[in-house]
Parts: C-alpha cells; structure tokens; sequence
C-alpha cells in the first residue's frame, strides 16, 4: 500500500529530529547555576538539544520547554516516536 503524505511527513520529522540530536551533542551545553550572578542564562530543547533561548537571569516568561520543530512533533503525536528511533 501506498504511503500517505503524513506518512512520508512523520518519517522527515525523525530525520530531521535525529540531526537535531546529532548537531545537539556537538554544542557546548551552558550550565547556568555555573555561571556568575546576573549572567545571561541558556536555555536549550529538552527533547533534542539544540539551544532555544538566551535570557537574563530576571527574565518574565517561562523558557520553552522543547524547540520549534519539537514542539511540532509532540503535537503531532510522534515526538516519543522519535526518540525511540534514535535509542535503538
Ligand atoms: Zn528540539
């Protein structure tokens, strides 16, 4: 049976997310508690990796928890699709 455009979809999805993961693990991942007082503070993907926000220490609004693209596969139901792919 033929592939549905969702199908074909999906699969680029986790393509796409494994690379996140991949260029993720190549950045240096800041830890702010390491960081002096009043330091901007990094905030990265808590999926993939891939770093989302720079904020200062007093920001406002919550950080987002997952990045863009990630936040659009948990939407669509795949993201634990996605991470089982890559533990396997
Ligand atoms: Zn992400």
């Amino acid at each position: 049976m033929a592939k549905t455009d969702l199908e074909y979809a999906k699969e680029e999805a986790i393509r796409q997310y494994a690379k996140r993961v991949e260029s993720a693990a190549q950045i240096e991942h800041i830890e702010n508690q390491k960081l002096p007082a009043g330091s901007d503070m990094y905030y990265y993907c808590g999926a993939c990796g891939v770093a989302t926000e720079v904020l200062p220490e007093n920001y406002l609004f919550t950080p987002y928890k997952l990045c863009s693209q990630c936040q659009g596969l948990k939407e669509q139901g795949w993201l634990e699709d996605a991470q089982r792919s890559i533990r396997s």
